[in-house]
């Protein structure tokens, strides 16, 4: 169902203390919905990385609601928390995180264990198939180490679709491609909202991509504006 809010982010405020208290976030009020694809830009320092961290349930230490399908992340365990973040959120790093000692398949199979929901096999014939679907399996039995930063890009795209999260959130999906490699990142998030209902939420400095998505959420000094 379209329009079904996925995510509510009310009256979001984070500071740092360092030394000195600095309020990094203002009253960060929006909802994602079902199938929307929206981005956040703002110059360096804006709070963009900071605001991601929040929304994915992965910084906890902030005043005001975040909400994801229906729950409220406030009063959770770490364990209930884990949970939440593992089911309905799929992270994608600006850079990719991915462990070069295991092949990219294992790679793209490591959420599915910490969900703990379908057997390894399952788990190894669901991320062949996200691999395929990302045009990647070829590299499925390459390590890690072995991957150019595109390729890695798209293992890591794998790895975040393995879950069946409602919502995918990216910092710098695009930070260190080339804009031929840009555009299929573009391209399969597209893909991924049309074709799959997710609901897509990248952080980029990119104005060019930002603009081709469905919505701009523009940050400054912590503000939307
Ligand atoms: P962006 O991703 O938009 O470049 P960030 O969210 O990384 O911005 O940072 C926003 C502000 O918060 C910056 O001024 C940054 O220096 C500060 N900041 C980020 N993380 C920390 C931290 N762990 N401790 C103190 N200050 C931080
Ligand atoms: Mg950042």
């Amino acid at each position: 169902m379209k329009n079904k809010i996925v995510l509510e982010a009310k009256s979001i405020n984070k500071s740092f203390y360092n030394p000195v208290k600095v309020d990094v976030l203002k009253d960060i009020n929006f909802n994602l919905t079902r199938g929307e694809y929206a981005s956040i830009i703002g110059r360096s320092g804006s709070g963009k990385s900071t605001l991601l961290y929040i929304l994915s349930t992965m910084d906890t230490d902030f005043t005001g609601e975040l909400i994801i399908d229906g729950i409220s992340i406030r009063g959770k365990t770490e364990k209930q928390l884990a949970a939440v973040r593992n089911e309905k959120i799929g992270f994608v790093f600006q850079f990719h995180y991915l462990l070069n000692e295991f092949t990219a398949l294992k790679n793209v199979m490591l959420p599915g264990f910490k969900l703990d929901k379908l057997s390894e096999e399952e788990l190894e014939h669901n991320a062949y198939e996200f691999l395929k679907d990302l045009g990647i399996e070829k590299l499925a039995h390459k390590m890690a180490y072995q991957l150019s930063g595109g390729e890695k890009q798209r293992v890591a795209i794998a790895r975040a679709l393995i879950n069946d999260p409602l919502v995918i959130m990216c910092d710098e999906p695009t930070g260190n491609l080339d804009t031929k490699n840009a555009d299929i990142v573009f391209n399969i998030f597209k893909e991924l909202t049309e074709a799959y209902n997710k609901t897509l939420l990248v952080v980029t400095h990119d104005l060019n991509f930002a603009k081709k998505t469905g919505r701009i959420i523009e940050l400054d000094d912590g503000k939307i504006i």
